[in-house]
Order: structure tokens, then sequence, then C-alpha cells
């Protein structure tokens, strides 16, 4: 597959030279529910550097796409802090937080933001049509190639299947080349393969020194192929392994379920 990321858009140097990409201090999130708050995340703290591709493993319900929410300013701590690409979230309003989404933050989420009544192109497109830019000739057609559909350009999200609307995601976070790329669950709805492919395009893309990954995923495989795996526990970081093989990541996980039941 070819490079579909261009030098000329990295990001700036003293962005790179900050300590970290994300950064979270004690974050802490509780939802309303009926008249009770409930605590969600119970205080996390961490920190991922530029070229680190990171993912976030954990049960069901112990909070790691609250945390991805958090982390990625799509949702707001009740409590702690998050810098992102050297930008305190809580620092910035809901415009500024909107431009950070459309540049330096790229999400490739099963069920997020690809907008229905635009075409697959249009779609990946987008970051840019919203900045008023335009995306360099062929960049479009090249960012779709590379996750295989070409074919697929004029298609819209109804009529995609799960795994097409997955990789127009990828494909938009690929022509947009943003520092910092926050996927849930990216090859959940994926073939092996296909699977494989989109996991090489965000390995290649985080280990680019000035941006990162982080991935949360229940599959072993895509942890292993991370650099760094962390493990959440009801709201909490539990555990973390560098540079583990899929077996030990499942047996860490397998550990931590068995610790809930
Ligand atoms: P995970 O991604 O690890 O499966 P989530 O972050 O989705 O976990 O959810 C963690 C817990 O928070 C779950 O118990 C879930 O029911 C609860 N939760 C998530 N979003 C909300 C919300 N908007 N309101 C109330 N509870 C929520
Ligand atoms: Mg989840």
């Amino acid at each position: 597959m070819s490079s579909v990321v261009s030098p000329s858009l990295s990001a700036s140097p003293q962005r790179v030279a900050a300590r970290s990409a994300i950064s979270a201090h004690d974050v802490r999130k509780s939802y309303r529910v009926g008249n009770e708050d409930v605590e969600i995340l119970h205080g996390v703290s961490l920190d991922i550097g530029y070229g680190e591709m990171v993912a976030v493993m954990g049960p069901s319900g112990s909070g790691k796409s609250t945390l991805l929410y958090c982390l990625a300013g799509l949702e707001q701590p009740s409590q702690g802090g998050v810098e992102v690409a050297g930008q305190h979230l809580h620092q910035l309003n809901r415009t500024q937080l909107a431009v950070m989404r459309r540049s330096q933050v790229g999400f490739v989420f099963q069920s997020y933001n690809l907008i229905p009544t635009l075409t697959a192109a249009e779609n990946v497109a987008l970051p840019y049509t919203l900045g008023h830019r335009k995306p360099e000739a062929g960049l479009v057609e090249r960012t779709l190639a590379a996750v295989g559909l070409s074919e697929r350009a004029g298609a819209r999200p109804p009529s995609m299947s799960g795994g097409e609307q997955q990789r127009v995601a990828l494909a938009r976070v690929l022509a947009q080349q943003p520092e910092v790329i926050f996927a849930d669950e990216p090859t959940g709805a994926l073939d092996t393969r296909t699977g494989q492919m989109v996991l090489g395009e965000l390995r290649r893309i985080a280990h680019d020194p000035s941006r990162c990954v982080l991935v949360v995923t229940h599959d072993p495989a895509v942890a292993a192929a991370c650099d760094r795996v962390l493990f959440m526990r009801d709201g909490l970081l539990v555990q973390e392994l560098r540079g583990a093989d899929a077996d030990s990541v499942a047996a860490t996980l397998a550990a931590l379920g068995r610790q809930d039941a």
C-alpha cells in the first residue's frame, strides 16, 4: 500500500517538542442518572508521547469509551484536566474545540460523524471543507484507494456496510493528517485482511514522530500491535504492558475479567 501522508503537512516543531501528545490528570467523569450523579471514571492520569501507538483495553463497561471521549474533547470531564497537542481542553471554547477537531485531532469511530447525505469522497474531504480549504489534487482519491474504497467514492454512508463506513472514517483521517488520532474499535467491523490493513495504516501514522494514535480495542492482536497497552477496570487504569504479544495481552485481560466475577 502506498503512503498517503505527505511530510509537508507535519506538525509544527514546537508541538513536536512538547512532552506529551495527550495527557490526562486525575480525570473524573460522572453522569446524571435519575437524581444521582454516578461516577464512571474515578481519576485517570496518563501521558502519551508523540510517535506512540497506545491501546486501551478492559472489560465491557470499564469506561474505555468514556475515557476516549474525555481525552478527545467530545465529553467534558467532571474533574481533572486533559491536554491534547499542547492545549488544555478546558481552556478552549466550543469554536476552538471545533477547529481543533477538524485540524489537529482525528477520529476513527464506528458510529461517529460520517455525514449520511455526503458521499464517501465528500466525507473524506470534510475536514478541509469545514476549514474552507481545498485538499490537494488527488488526495481524496488516493486515500480512498489506500483503504480499498476507490469503487465506493460516490456512495453515501447509509448504503455502505459497517466495515466500509469504518474505512471512510480512516480515509478521512489519512487525508486530514491530524497530530492525534483517537480510534474506538477501529477494526471491529472489518474482516481480518481489511483489519490488518487499517491497523497497518494507523501504525504508520503513529510512528511518525509528530503524531500519535490512541486506540480502544477488545482485540489482543490489535493491542499487541501497539507500543503500550493500558488496562482499565471499573473506571480506573490498573495495569500497563509494553511491547506485549497477543497471548500476554489476552491473559492480562482475562485476569481482569475474572476479578469482576
Ligand atoms: P466501555 O467502553 O469500557 O465498554 P463505557 O465508557 O461505554 O465503557 O461505559 C462505562 C460505564 O458508563 C457503563 O456502565 C455505561 O453504562 C456508563 N455510561 C456511559 N455513558 C453514559 C451516559 N451518557 N449516561 C450514563 N451512564 C453512562
Ligand atoms: Mg466502549
